[in-house]
């Protein structure tokens, strides 16, 4: 049997293509996800891959949801940390609700699948934990404090836990992508979409699927070695 995965926020978008990704290569493939029922059922219709919901910042709701899952279908290898919302506003003008929201499902959402599983994978010596950040949380952007914060907040996070996994054969790194072309990034206004473009050097967003590449290199059972470590997958926008 191939080993478990669990994509957060693994119905839509680059969650989506990493689901169905991790499929094609031979692992086991659950996906959660948050309200969309509708795109939901569509994926696990289409893919096979079942998709649970429940709110991932929520740390009760995810206890129950990943026992669950255990119970269904056996231990979890590999974790994708990438759910993820923007509510953006430039701080003058940002509700303590906009900070909290993005604060919990990007950031606290990492603790409470990490917290979970981690436990079980150091006693099986194995696991992989890959978050997905961005290069907002590298570089910060205007009119995303909360969310800067909270990607840059997944950056530390995944250098502490890797110095903590490394010796039980649990790896966790970051991804951090650049604009890759899914809902979040169609909702920025054109005009600002096409000047972000324009500082690409490799001329166009990103697509779901460069970011499930990284993450596949990043999960590899021989991928041992790799901890602790940000991939940049940005079409040469910054080099960090
Ligand atoms: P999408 O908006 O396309 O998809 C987001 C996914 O997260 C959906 O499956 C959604 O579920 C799920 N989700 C949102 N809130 C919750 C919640 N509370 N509990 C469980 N699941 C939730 O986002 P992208 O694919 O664009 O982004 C994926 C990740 O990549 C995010 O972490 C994002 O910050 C990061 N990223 C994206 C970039 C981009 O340019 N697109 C750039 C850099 C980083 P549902 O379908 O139910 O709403």
């Amino acid at each position: 049997m191939g080993r478990l995965a669990l994509v957060t926020g693994g119905t839509r978008g680059i969650g989506r293509a990493i689901s169905t990704s991790l499929k094609s290569a031979g692992y086991r493939v659950v996906a959660n996800y948050g309200g969309n029922d509708e795109a939901a059922h569509a994926f696990t219709a289409e893919t096979g891959i079942p998709s649970v919901k429940w709110d991932i910042g929520d740390f009760a709701a995810t206890d129950a949801a990943i026992k669950a899952i255990i119970a269904e279908h056996g231990p979890i290898d590999i974790v994708i940390n990438n759910a993820g919302i923007t509510r953006d506003a430039t701080l003058h003008k940002m509700s303590p609700e906009m900070w909290n929201d993005v604060i919990r499902t990007n950031l606290t959402s990492c603790f409470n699948t990490s917290r979970l599983v981690i436990d079980a994978m150091r006693e099986r010596g194995f696991g992989r934990i890959v978050n997905i950040g961005s290069i907002n949380g590298q570089a910060g952007q205007y009119g995303q404090s909360n969310y800067a914060a909270a990607k840059s907040g997944i950056h530390g996070f995944t250098k502490a836990l890797a110095q903590e996994g490394a010796a039980r054969g649990v790896t966790v790194n970051a991804i951090a992508p650049g604009y890759v072309d899914t809902d979040m990034v169609r909702s920025v206004p054109q005009p600002v979409l096409e000047k972000i473009i324009a500082k690409i050097p490799a001329g166009r967003l990103g697509r779901a699927n460069d970011i499930a590449r990284a993450v596949l290199f990043l999960i590899a059972d021989d991928a041992d070695f790799i901890t602790g470590s940000t991939i940049s997958v940005n079409g040469g926008q910054h080099m960090y």
